[in-house]
Parts: C-alpha cells; structure tokens; sequence
C-alpha cells in the first residue's frame, strides 16, 4: 500500500498538472483533505508530510478528533464540509474555520446568531443544489440570488460557492454552471471536485477540492 506521504504527492502533482493548461497557480488551489471516518493514527501521517487542510462532514466527530490534534499544530485549517443541523451552528462555529454547506434562511439566522454571540465570523460557502436533486441539500438555483442577498445582509463572510454534482453522471456540466453561478454574483470561491472528479473541477476553476478517499484510501 501506498503511504499517505505519496498518495498527497500524487494528488498535489495531478492539481499542478491541469492547472498548466487551464492558466491557474497550483497556489490558488486549496486541497481540503477530507478526513471523516479517519482516526488520528490514519491523520497524523499526512499532517507529517505537511498537509494542513482538512474537512470533516460531523460536528461531533470533529470535535472528537480535532482539538488535540490541534494543539500540537495550531496552523491547522478546519472545514465542515457536511450538512448542518441548526442547533449545532454555535458548535460549528467554534471549531471550524470555513463552514461548506449553507443552504437555508433558518441555517443562516442559527449561524448569525452563533457568530454574534462568539465574536468570530466564520465564512461560509453556500452549497447550490446543482443537479437539481429533491434528495440533496443545497440552495435551488431558482432561489440563490435572494439567498445571497440575505447572507450578505446578515453580515456573514462569503466564501463563495459548493456543489456536489448527481452521482453517476459526467460532472463538467455542473462545475462548469456553479461557477458561472459565481461570477454573475461577483464570487471567486469555488468548493466543488472530490476525489473521482478533482482534476476537472480544478481545469473549470474550483478553488477548493475536497478529497477524501484519494488521500486515505477507502472508508470503512
Ligand atoms: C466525503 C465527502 C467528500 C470526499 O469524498 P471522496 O470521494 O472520498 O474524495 C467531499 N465532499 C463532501 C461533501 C463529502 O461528504
């Protein structure tokens, strides 16, 4: 098996590889090393090879897991990639520093509310429901100009856009249209690409991939 060293190798080198012909710095690419599932033993060694990105989809977990892994690298970066619960925004915001998932009016007054009352303002990514999927979460496309607008009027930072496009379909199409989404609203951020699709969402200009399985292998 392939150590975690050389796995984070190849995915560094594959980013800086399509990064050439779509014109973009490797730089500009933030690799989000999605480590839900993972144990602090299967982490450590990619915080050993100097990754310092990381992503987890449950509050809980992350709270587990992250403090003392923490404490002993405090240039740690932490992204909640998953859904969000409403009464778990105050916890949210105290562990995390980008938030992946904002979809709704009543996740966005819970975040506000939390951020006022922690005197810390995390910056959020708000997820679109790309595909159009009833299953999935994300804000319908039909409804993200108002959605905006009120994020922006309750003071919380945009990061940009997330996407998770439908399983089992060629992903280009909907990378391609989130971030035609974010530039008619004047957003940079782009959180779309995982680990079977990272390198086209970097060639359409994620700005953010979120990488799992690539990185640690498959989940249990
Ligand atoms: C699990 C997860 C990922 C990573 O998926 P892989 O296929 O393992 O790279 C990315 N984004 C979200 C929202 C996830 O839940």
């Amino acid at each position: 098996m392939e150590s975690a060293a050389t796995r984070l190798a190849e995915v560094r080198s594959n980013i800086a590889r399509v990064c050439k012909p779509a014109r973009r710095e490797p730089a500009d690419v933030a690799l989000i090393a999605v480590s839900k599932t993972q144990d602090a033993a299967a982490i450590q060694p990619l915080i050993d090879a100097g990754q310092r990105v990381f992503g987890e989809n449950r509050v809980q977990e992350a709270q587990a897991k992250w403090p003392e892994l923490r404490a002993a690298h405090p240039d740690i970066e932490l992204h909640l990639i998953g859904q969000l619960q409403s009464n778990k925004a105050e916890e949210a915001v105290a562990l995390f520093d980008y938030i992946h998932a904002l979809d709704r009016p009543s996740l966005l007054t819970a975040l506000a509310r939390a951020m006022d009352k922690a005197g810390r303002r995390v910056p959020c990514f708000v997820q679109v429901n790309i595909g159009d999927e009833p299953q999935k979460g994300g804000c319908p496309i039909v409804e993200l100009p108002a959605f905006l607008d009120a994020v922006r009027a309750a003071d919380v930072p945009l990061a940009g856009l997330m996407c998770i496009p439908p399983a089992d379909t060629e992903a280009a199409p909907f990378f391609a249209l989130l971030a035609k989404l974010a530039a008619d609203h004047g957003l940079t951020g782009l959180s779309m690409g995982m680990s079977g699709d990272y390198e086209t969402a970097v060639m359409l200009g994620a700005t953010h991939v979120r990488v799992g399985t690539a990185l640690f292998g498959s989940r249990a």
